[in-house]
């Protein structure tokens, strides 16, 4: 209460931008994962890996626009690559070169995608990635994991009410092999595709087990179904993907996020059979959308893969966030508390819970105040993280900040410690 009540105090214009645009849109937001009691912050810009409010504090940004802005907010070469598309005209509608190059890039770099095409969000690649997988098999059921999230319209966690289109979906627990294999046993003939995170993103952070992944890869293959793995988060945490990392090859693959320069995007992509079934030439279905081949989210995404996020920056990153999650989880370990810091690479999740994670089920019990706590803990030591506990590292993110954010733990377990 005291930390919130500091927190209303010195954000007067945050709160009078909320009070006044709630005039205009409900809860004054268009992104549900942005707001949280009792108004949110407003940003008014950023650089680098700072953020400036409304009402001026300056942040360190932990929350890496959820994991697409791993460039931070003002790299050069995306502006340039950005005000070069913009020379030669926007709203050219025609193909033109540069969604051409952005898509050999993307095939070069993840192994498993063959063909590409192009979406605005990673929403609609899942979407669409589905509908192939269905008209592939002329099958109906996708299955899906509880606690998945691959999009606005595709959510399978608990919070709130998730909004779900109507395909057949069969949701089944993550990390649990047996109740795959049980399914596959009854009904595989029915199972058009496994659609997965291999890395549970929105519900905490939870890494596949290799060992689960890999049963998904096997019992799609034997049942005839497709495997599609959403990379649309996990595709920044090794130099060519988390499944490559793992060593498997799904038939259809989303990617999303970062790999548009920061600018709106999506794709999916994979075997050159199922991704035929867009061909105009051959194929039975088409997919349309007005801003697909955009020449600026070409353009900047082009220069991020090349220019800043190589495979090699990639791997890097992933193993700053490694280092600092190991020694996170070390400090909570010495002070014997129930904190614990899970995830793959550069981004993780905070859990007010000890004992293993598999499962968001796993963590569902935690009193959420605690995660109210960490957070107005955080940002009132200038740390912007996400209520829900999530943390991303960005590239111009230094060594600096990341110590501010491990002093800043220890000085929380340091108060708050007993109630842990
Ligand atoms: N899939 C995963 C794993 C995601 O994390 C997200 C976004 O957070 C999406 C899909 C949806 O992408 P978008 O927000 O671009 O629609």
């Amino acid at each position: 209460a005291d930390l919130q009540e500091r927190f209303v105090a010195a954000n007067p214009a945050s709160r009078e931008r909320f009070e006044a645009h709630a005039r205009f849109m409900p809860g004054a937001n268009s992104r549900s994962v942005l707001f949280y009691p009792p108004f949110p912050l407003t940003m008014a810009r950023g650089e680098g890996a700072f953020l400036w409010d409304l009402d001026g504090h300056r942040y360190d940004d932990f929350i890496a626009e959820y994991t697409a802005g791993v460039y931070g907010h003002s790299a050069p070469e995306i502006r340039e690559a950005v005000l070069d598309a913009m020379e030669g005209g926007i709203n050219l509608t025609g193909h033109n070169l540069r969604e051409g190059r952005l898509a050999q890039l993307i095939c070069e770099r993840f192994p498993q995608i063959e063909r590409v095409r192009f979406t605005n969000s990673g929403t609609e690649a899942n979407l669409m990635a589905i509908t192939a997988a269905l008209r592939f098999t002329g099958r109906s059921r996708i299955v899906v994991f509880s606690g998945g999230y691959h999009g606005g319209v595709l959510g399978f966690g608990a919070q709130p009410v998730p909004t779900t289109v109507p395909f057949d979906f069969l949701v089944l627990p993550y990390n649990d092999e047996a109740s795959v294999r049980e399914a596959f046993a009854r009904e595989g003939q029915d199972i058009a595709a496994v659609l997965v995170e291999p890395m549970l993103g929105a519900s905490g952070c939870i890494p596949g087990r290799p060992g689960f992944l890999q049963a998904l890869r096997t019992l799609t293959t034997e049942a005839g179904a497709l495997l599609i793995i959403d990379e649309v988060m996990t595709s920044r945490l090794a130099g060519h993907g988390l499944a490559a990392q793992h060593g498997i090859t799904p038939d259809l693959c989303t990617l999303g996020k970062y790999i548009g320069g920061g600018m709106p995007f999506g794709a999916f992509g994979g075997r050159a059979d199922v991704m035929a079934l867009f061909d105009p030439r051959s194929g039975p279905l088409a997919h349309s959308g007005t801003f697909n081949n955009n020449v600026v989210t070409m353009a900047a995404g082009h220069a991020g893969l090349t220019r800043l996020f190589t495979p090699a920056a990639a791997d890097a990153l992933a193993a700053r966030g490694s280092g600092m999650r190991e020694r996170l989880n070390a400090r909570c370990a010495e002070a014997g508390v129930a904190l614990q810091f899970t995830g793959v690479g550069s981004v993780m999740n905070a859990h007010f819970v000890g004992g293993e994670i598999l499962r968001p089920e796993d963590h569902a019990a935690v009193d959420a105040r605690l995660r109210q706590l960490f957070f107005f803990h955080l940002l009132a030591r200038g740390i912007y993280a996400s209520p829900r506990g999530f943390i991303v590292l960005s590239l111009p993110l230094g060594d600096d900040a990341i110590a501010r954010f491990e002093e800043a733990v220890a000085d929380f377990l340091a108060r708050y410690g007993h109630l842990l």
